[in-house]
């Protein structure tokens, strides 16, 4: 599959740059070279501002009922093109048609969610002494951007674009570099649903785009979706030029499986969690701490881990880099007196023998203090710890320096309340391996694995591209004056 050399986007124009600089983008499926994308600098940034900027004033005078009406035809559209964007996801990033086709299917349910924005964001009203009222409406910010990793090329541009621009944003957005393509056919289905020119763009680049982001006087606000490292920088240079930001991060995430948890569940809730997009999901479950007597579940999950098979019901990693580390990591933890259940490393695929797979793995053994156990892998690798107690599996969790998810598995409610209660991650599942909360609940973690105060989806979401306006009113002139009116 070869598709055309990727373009930014612009005032609702597809525009060559006039970059120096680009990049191949590899399909992680077969090592092939599958189009070329632009690393754009601070001058095509400027165009897409100026663009968003001029757009501003009559989009974000449109009423938001009316605004919502381009996402209903928008939803629609996705709907319509689900085969080929799913496709266009499974070539980009490898992973499997089925997961591709989820990811297209949860960026269906946020866009329907900002078509409810309007029932979420009447306002409020009050006569606060006689005659004189105040009101408090929600209003957009202005040009906002909104920065993409490679693990959910369609999903994580859909946390923000249409919640962004249904409250009345324009909006700026940079796709990751490794996996470029699915924003281009998300610009033209924008496109056909109505949205107006220079609402959404798309600029192109790495680490050079998105510090001129951060440092751009017109972009009111920044979100960022990646590892915490680059979190921590874009969150930094954001802020410190005076924008919002909500900046998510990495995550370490910790499953706790007591004695009692149902068995064949758990075992396919715990392989599924850490094996699905082949574990490149900053919700994969990648430390099982494992309470008291288990064994029976970890035999019963090894046996679900054997039947998940890179390149039939399990994806590519993204890069041959991506491949390396997370082989180094199982490498690391074996010669430091870990047990390899079941080994992924040096898979390979008949007939796509240049992509890059990782077999599931399950790593029996580890110890708290291993980077295997600390460090996000970002493979379809489980690293498990056992503990006497659920206080001791708790303190580990505790320990990390993430909080993206934790879950327990137990039939107890009681140790289910106490784990709910004790971890420490904003994303918490009972008898779930991966505890997405779906729409109107919202998305983020705690720790490093977020910065910032709103959440990133969701009702929370509204908070970040908003801002409130409050008018005191009063026409009566009988009213009496006091100390307030
Ligand atoms: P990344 O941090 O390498 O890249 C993310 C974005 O930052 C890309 O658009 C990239 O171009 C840009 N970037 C990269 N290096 C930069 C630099 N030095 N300065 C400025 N910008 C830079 O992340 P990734 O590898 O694309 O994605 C995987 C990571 O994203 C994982 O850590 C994963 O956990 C995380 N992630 C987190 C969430 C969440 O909700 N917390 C969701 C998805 C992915």
């Amino acid at each position: 599959m070869k598709y055309p050399t990727v373009r930014n986007y612009v005032a609702g124009q597809f525009v060559d740059g006039d970059e120096p600089r680009s990049l191949d983008v590899f399909s992680p499926l077969s090592g092939a070279v599958i189009s070329t994308v632009p690393l754009s600098g601070a001058a095509a940034l400027d165009k897409a501002v100026a663009a968003a900027k001029a757009a501003f004033p009559a989009w974000s005078a449109i009423p938001i009922k009316e605004r919502v009406q381009v996402f209903y035809r928008y939803k629609t559209l996705l709907e319509k093109h689900i085969q080929e964007l799913t496709q266009l996801v499974h070539d980009e990033n490898g992973k499997t048609m089925d997961e591709a086709r989820a990811e297209v299917e949860k960026a269906i349910e946020l866009t329907e969610f900002a078509c409810s924005l309007p029932q979420l964001v009447s306002g409020e009203l009050l006569e606060v002494s006689k005659g004189v009222e105040c009101r408090a409406e929600r209003k957009p910010l202005g040009v906002v951007a909104s920065i993409a990793p490679f693990n959910f090329p369609n999903m994580v541009p859909h946390w923000t674009i249409p919640n962004a621009i249904a409250l009345g944003n324009c909006m700026i957005l940079k796709p990751s570099e490794q996996v470029p393509v699915s924003a281009t056919r998300i610009a033209e289905l924008l496109q056909e649903a109505g949205l107006p020119d220079g609402v959404f763009n798309v600029v192109n680049g790495d680490k050079e785009i998105v510090e001129a982001i951060c440092d751009h006087p017109d972009i009111q606000a920044v979100s960022f979706v990646g590892s915490t490292k680059i979190a921590k920088v874009v969150y930094r240079r954001a802020t410190s030029n005076l924008k919002r930001c909500v900046a998510l991060g990495g995550a370490k995430n910790h499953l706790l499986v007591l004695p009692d948890a149902h068995t064949e569940m758990t075992a396919s809730n715990v392989a599924a969690s850490m094996s699905g997009c082949a574990g490149q999901r900053c919700m994969a479950g990648s430390a099982m701490v494992a309470v008291g007597s288990v064994d029976h579940i970890i035999d019963k999950l090894v046996e679900e881990a054997r039947k998940i098979v890179p390149g039939q019901n399990l994806g590519s990693v993204i890069s041959r880099e991506a491949k390396d580390r997370i082989e180094r990591y199982i490498t690391e933890a074996e010669a430091a007196g870990a047990k390899v259940l079941l080994d992924g490393r040096h898979a390979v695929v008949a007939g796509q023998e240049a992509g890059y797979y990782v077999g599931p793995t399950v790593v029996d053994y580890v110890t708290p203090d291993m980077a295997i156990a600390r460090e996000e892998v970002f493979g379809p690798v489980l690293a498990i710890i056992r503990t006497k107690t659920l206080d001791e599996a708790l303190a580990i969790e505790n320990a990390s320096n993430y909080g993206n998810a934790a879950a327990v598995f137990t039939q107890s409610g009681a140790h289910a309340r106490y784990v709910m209660e004790h971890a420490s991650a904003g994303m918490i599942g009972v008898n779930i391996g991966v505890p997405v909360p779906r729409e109107p609940f919202s998305f983020g973690g705690w720790n490093e694995s977020k910065f910032g105060t709103a959440d990133i989806t969701g009702k929370s979401s509204i908070e970040f591209w908003t801002q409130i306006k409050k008018v005191t009113t009063k026409w009566n002139p009988e009213s009496r004056v006091n100390w307030m009116s």
